[in-house]
């Protein structure tokens, strides 16, 4: 009989996985104090201290600030909130092109869009699923308002060569950090390079509030449009001083005390977390090593990888198995992990069909601009050929669970010679 699970021998790993869980009694303890206060959201829609918010967010902002070493942040109810701010702020217009890579989530890529601009799609890096300088420089036009770069599974994009093209171009440069908190490039933080930086507090990532998100900045026009546009901006502008109404439609983007006081005891143990998803990530490298076919994550050089995900990119012709089959053995084993991530934006119905912002076309009727398949092929191929990732975040995994994963990657690779019937 095979070895193999997938051919009725033993599972790598026989038992179920246990949720990675962040929260202790330390964020109870927060959450029990502002239910005591009584007050569980400190925001009015009007000029004023309460403006911005109650002491908790207040206080998060402060720390997180002092934490990421920049003057400004400012506290959002989700990553996706924040991005909307974000493009807002920028004083993005209909018919503005933003760039955006086409391997993230869709977020990134409908942010523009609210505000009527064009999203650009520009390829990513075979290696580190980021975008690809080359292809930024060839998508740059005079329309070019923006880049969003996305420090993706847990690696910086090259932010300071994006920056450089950014301020070259008259751009404003915006890392959607969602899934990058604490990685850094050449020492400096992820979400800091760019003008503006968006963090994801979700239940999925590194550190969480349940919901929640934050935008970071250096520059105090910003900072001051992000927090009119998360809060009714429209009533304030006079007293605030806006005198650019651009974009100043406010929303209800406010963070509530309850997530704020579960976010300053996230952000005290963010290092602890993400040390811990960096140490699994770093067992699996080690344990692909010498294996044919199959390529772990690339850092590169100067950079912080904090593996929101850990990815294995397959080789088809090298590895003599398709992802298909090399993916089901693998998950017989035990071996949690999905195929792909999402299938590149630009692919997504509302691109294909020209149909985003009302029923005429908007804002698709600004642009020649065409979405076809094939438009990116790197992020094509990664996506339905090449990608396998683990969540990282996802799982309580100790030695024995990290020992059985390696175990199921070597046994699959040294027995996949038994699955070429399964090929056909
Ligand atoms: C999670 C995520 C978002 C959205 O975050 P929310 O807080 O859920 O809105 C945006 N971009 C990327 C790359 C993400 O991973």
């Amino acid at each position: 009989m095979s070895n193999l699970a997938l051919l009725g021998g033993p599972p790598a790993l026989a038992h179920r996985l246990r949720p990675y869980s962040s929260v202790s009694v330390r964020e109870r303890e927060a959450v029990a104090s502002v239910i005591d206060s009584g007050c569980l959201s400190g925001y009015y829609g009007t000029w004023g201290k309460e403006f911005f918010g109650g002491p908790q967010v207040r206080a998060l902002e402060s720390n997180w600030a002092e934490s990421f070493d920049v003057p400004y942040a400012v506290a959002v109810n989700s990553a996706t909130s924040g991005l909307f701010a974000a493009l807002g702020a920028a004083g993005i217009s209909p018919g503005d092109e933003v760039i955006v890579p086409p391997l993230t989530m869709s977020a990134t890529v409908m942010a523009p869009l609210i505000y009527g601009g064009i999203p650009v799609f520009a390829d990513v890096e075979p290696d580190t699923f980021c975008l690809d300088l080359a292809a930024v420089e060839a998508a740059i036009t005079p329309k070019t308002r923006a880049i969003i770069a996305v420090n993706l599974f847990g690696h910086p994009a090259r932010l300071r060569e994006l920056r450089e093209i950014a301020d070259r171009s008259e751009a404003i440069l915006i890392e959607d950090n969602a899934q990058s908190a604490l990685a850094s490039e050449q020492g400096h933080r992820a979400g800091t390079i760019g003008h503006l930086g968006i963090f994801s507090l979700n239940y999925h990532k590194h550190i969480h509030t349940g919901e929640g998100g934050m935008v970071v900045t250096h520059d105090s026009d910003l900072a001051l449009r992000l927090q009119a546009i998360r809060n009714h901006g429209e009533n304030v502008v006079l007293e605030a001083g806006i005198k650019d109404l651009t974009n100043m439609v406010g929303f209800n983007f406010r963070m509530t005390e309850l997530s704020a006081a579960v976010g300053l005891v996230q952000l005290d143990e963010a290092e602890r977390h993400v040390s811990a998803r960096i140490e699994i990530a770093e067992y699996l490298t080690q344990a692909t090593r010498g294996l044919e076919g199959l390529f772990p994550p690339q850092v590169r050089t100067d950079c912080r990888h904090v593996y929101y995900t850990w990815t294995l990119r397959v080789d088809a012709k090298a590895l003599g198995l398709p992802r298909r089959v090399f993916s089901r053995a693998l998950a017989a084993e035990g071996f949690p992990h999905v195929q792909g991530y999402v299938a590149p934006l630009y692919l997504l119905p509302l691109f294909q069909h020209r149909r985003a912002i009302g029923s005429d076309g908007f804002p698709f009727t600004l642009t020649e601009r065409a979405y076809e398949p094939g438009l990116c092929p790197v992020a094509e191929r990664l996506h339905f050929d090449e990608l396998l990732f683990f969540e990282t975040c996802a799982y309580d995994v100790g030695k024995p669970e990290l020992e059985a994963f390696a175990n199921a990657l070597r046994k699959v690779h040294d027995g996949r010679r038994e699955l070429l019937d399964l090929t056909s």
